[in-house]
């Protein structure tokens, strides 16, 4: 299995990509699809039918804004072939709406089979001889802007990768990641930021430590780290390796991994 990395950042970052990476493995997986993530699916992989399948973690424009479009584009070069679409409770009903939206009577007319499945904690799904494994992540649960979010493990053989997608700490990640390869984890804000207290969204260097260390993964990659400190790249590792001792990573665009 590989993993490609085409984004690792957080929303609104002046110049880094949001976060996003592609899977290849018997079937190819694009892990959500923001909105500056198409130009890189077709700079890389330009071929129509190269993806499979397509996961959304969640509905925030920094992870689903960019699929109307990769879609239309493989309507525009005739695509025939199947496409997956898997997201969280709800996810159909919105990315259609959105559909509407944006290419107003397009959906229906896209040219090739579109499958939704929707996912929630303990779901299963073969690709393939691709194993998909779901959790909930605890974004905004409890505030008026819940929505709900998978994280998703993915296993190929004996290989496995992780992503929690955006979450506050949850053991439900840390068991979903129990002995994978390669934990993807949410690194927001520093623990001891005021972020942390008032709307907790989102995790810590040092909860994404704690979440490798517990899961025993081999490797802890940190997306999402927010602009205001991501200049200071040496301090976001250093409270993550406070707990978590293995490699720690913080991954450039483009950047790969075989796992
Ligand atoms: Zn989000």
């Amino acid at each position: 299995m590989k993993l490609v990395f085409l984004g690792s950042s957080e929303a609104f970052h002046d110049t880094k990509a949001n976060v996003s990476m592609v899977v290849l493995s018997d079937r190819n997986i694009l892990v959500d699809c923001g909105y500056n993530v198409p130009q890189k699916v077709w700079q890389s992989y330009p071929d129509k039918d190269f993806l499979d399948a397509v996961f959304i973690s969640h509905f925030h424009a920094d992870h689903v804004s960019g699929l109307p479009i990769l879609i239309m584009r493989m309507r525009q070069d005739k695509r025939t072939k199947p496409l997956t679409l898997i997201g969280p409770e709800g996810f159909e009903k919105s990315f259609k709406e959105l559909y509407e939206l944006v290419y107003r009577g397009f959906f229906q007319a896209s040219g090739f089979p579109i499958n939704f499945i929707e996912v929630k904690g303990g779901s299963r799904i073969l690709l393939g001889k691709t194993e998909l494994l779901f959790a909930d992540a605890n974004h905004l649960v409890g505030t008026q802007y819940f929505v709900p979010t998978a994280a998703i493990r993915i296993n190929s053989g004996s290989s496995s990768i992780c992503y929690s997608s955006d979450t506050v700490y949850t053991d439900r990640i840390t068991n979903l990641a129990k002995g994978c390869d390669i934990l993807i984890h949410d690194s927001y804000m520093p623990a001891d930021s005021e972020y942390h207290k008032r709307m907790p969204a989102h995790s810590s260097p040092k909860d994404a430590g704690k979440a490798a260390r517990l899961a025993g993964a081999g490797k802890l990659v940190l997306f999402n780290i927010n602009r205001k400190f991501d200049k200071d790249i040496e301090s976001i590792l250093k409270e993550a390796r406070q707990e978590f001792k293995g490699k720690i990573i913080i991954p450039d665009e483009g950047q790969s991994f075989d796992i």
